[in-house]
């Protein structure tokens, strides 16, 4: 087994995901398997708690693990399908330490960081690398280097290096090369960050610097000077505005070569279809489409990253582009003319959401894409609010609403039967894939073209089948359920060009080149409404 270890330093938020998500897309274009593991420092056991406002969108695994998006990254860019070791977070680790140390296994030992805490996160690393078919392992050390919740896994990492050959170990460390208002490029911050890296014993081997612009030849001396690094392993990663670029960019500045000169690898093949898909995307230039974004956290769109990617890769196959409208909810509870929010879009999208607050707005959103017959995506909580939209609206029930938002005499959507006596929130929803089964004749047969789907889900709530039959008589259908029959997974309403709402997050299985379904019909009946639009 051999080993990239991806570490950051300078500030978060550089891109460590993308990248490490990028050198495992390279390899995988040579012929290696890969499989990626995150390291996540906060004690949280996983962020299923956590706010997407600090975080960005919880990411759910296929096993119904709630992880940080940068698992999302890596699942598109590798295309693979991760399970819950391939997170490890600080939480999980003390958690099994601690009730080894309660079984008395450590016998009459003092637990400590070195040695119990870091073979602990050691012997996870290897027991997901082993277990695996691949033959290269990526880790990835969430938070920066000098942080202190990071420090055992640093450690960790050093003691790896010592014990693996040295053909089997790569060190890649991430940073930030800002520039001077007058356009100067200053690697004192790498030097920094390298140097404190140092300190604990690590000496990257590879050096990935962000910045603005492309760093020049000297500049790359310099760096590889002052941090003890060959020249040709200072890598420049540009910003740039398609993150599926980034491994053809660092292929270009040589890390391929570099990497596998290190750990021996031969190259088996030359995969070109990311490649392709890229330039794909390049070529489309006036083929375009407006999507409103309904949503609560709109003010960090990362909150909604796999929405985002999935409409990419959608928009990629079917030859245009998308661009996001974010609309905050909450302002469209104020009265304001719904016309001007929505004029300009072709396709109104309500996604995942949960509380109260802007709920009313997304369902005027709802009503407003119904009423003109645009295009309709409702994900999740999108979903739930297109089911009590439609009670309202369709089957006359006025105070129709969900339980999560009030008591409500109709209460069309309600908690699940087996989340009822539950009274704490981590990980307690209804989690990760699920079969769907798909009703014939519908849209979401066309859609899917198949009768069984899997698909991923992360709510509490869902349709109470009490009115179930009331709203199939108004011309809505529940197109998808479970096996049962019972829960309801797709909603559908008909004369409408495109209204789809799904219980399930689709967005978490869509991959470049391979579109989410759901999000394929969507854009395609945007591009129509468009169309229609400019011929009337
Ligand atoms: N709040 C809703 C529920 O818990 C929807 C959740 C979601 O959109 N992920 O069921």
């Amino acid at each position: 087994m051999k080993y990239i270890v991806v570490t950051g330093g300078v500030m978060s938020g550089l891109g460590k995901g993308i990248t490490m998500a990028s050198i495992g897309r390279i390899l995988k274009n040579k012929g290696y398997d890969v499989i990626p593991i995150k390291i996540d420092p906060y004690i949280n056991i996983d962020a299923g708690t956590m706010n997407p406002y600090q975080h960005g969108e919880v990411y759910v695994l296929g096993d119904g693990t709630e992880v940080d998006l940068d698992l999302g990254h890596y699942e598109r860019f590798m295309d693979v399908e991760l399970t819950r070791e391939h997170n490890i977070t600080t939480g999980i680790v003390y958690s099994a330490v601690i009730e080894r140390e309660r079984r008395g296994e450590y016998l009459g030992q003092t637990v400590q960081i070195i040695p119990h805490v870091t073979d602990e996160i050691k012997a996870r690393i290897r027991r997901v690398a082993d277990k695996s078919d691949a033959a290269i392992c990526l880790v990835e050390i969430g938070g920066t280097v000098g942080d202190i919740e990071s420090m055992p896994f640093l450690e960790a990492v050093r003691q790896m290096h010592g014990e693996e050959e040295e053909s089997n170990f790569i060190l890649v460390h991430l940073t930030l090369v800002p520039f001077t208002t007058l356009g100067e490029p200053k690697t004192k911050p790498t030097q920094h960050s390298v140097k404190a890296l140092r300190e604990l014993g690590l000496q990257p081997d590879i050096i990935v610097c962000r910045s603005k612009e492309a760093l020049d030849a000297a500049v790359k001396r310099k760096i590889a000077m002052f941090c003890n690094v060959k020249p040709e392993a200072v890598i420049s990663a540009p910003d740039t505005d398609d993150i599926y670029e980034v491994p053809l960019l660092l292929e270009r500045e040589g890390i391929a070569t570099f990497i596998m000169d290190k750990l021996r690898l031969k190259v088996l093949k030359n995969d070109l279809k990311w490649s392709e898909m890229v330039e794909r995307s390049r070529a489309i230039s006036d083929n375009r489409i407006k999507v409103a974004i309904v949503g609560k956290y709109t003010g960090l769109e990362d909150s909604y990253l796999s929405i985002k990617e999935a409409m990419k890769h959608a928009a990629t196959e079917t030859g245009c582009k998308v661009e996001p409208k974010w609309i905050e909810s909450e302002d469209l509870e104020s009265g304001k003319n719904m016309n001007d929010f929505f004029a300009d879009v072709h396709g109104v999208l309500v996604p995942g959401g949960f509380g109260v607050r802007g709920a009313e707005g997304k369902i005027k959103a709802i009503e407003y894409a119904r009423e003109n017959k645009i295009p309709f995506l409702g994900l999740c909580f999108g979903f739930q609010l297109a089911v009590i939209e439609v009670a309202r609206h369709i089957v006359g029930l006025e105070d129709a609403n969900s339980s999560e938002l009030g008591t409500t005499p109709h209460p069309v959507i309600d908690l699940q039967v087996e989340q009822k006596n539950i009274d704490f929130k981590g990980g307690t929803m209804r989690l990760g894939d699920y079969e769907v089964f798909v009703r014939t004749g519908t849209l979401a047969e066309r859609v899917y073209g198949k009768k069984k789907i899997i698909e991923r889900h992360r709510h509490r709530y869902e349709v109470n089948p009490d009115y179930i039959d009331q709203i199939e008589q108004k011309g809505a259908v529940f197109s998808g359920t479970d096996r049962s029959g019972l829960r309801m997974e797709i909603l559908e309403v008909e004369d409408h060009p495109f209204f789809f709402a799904t219980q399930f997050h689709p967005e978490f299985k869509s991959r470049p080149g391979k579109p989410s379904p759901p999000f394929r019909a969507f854009v395609e009946a945007a591009i129509r409404y468009r169309d229609r639009d400019e011929e009337a």
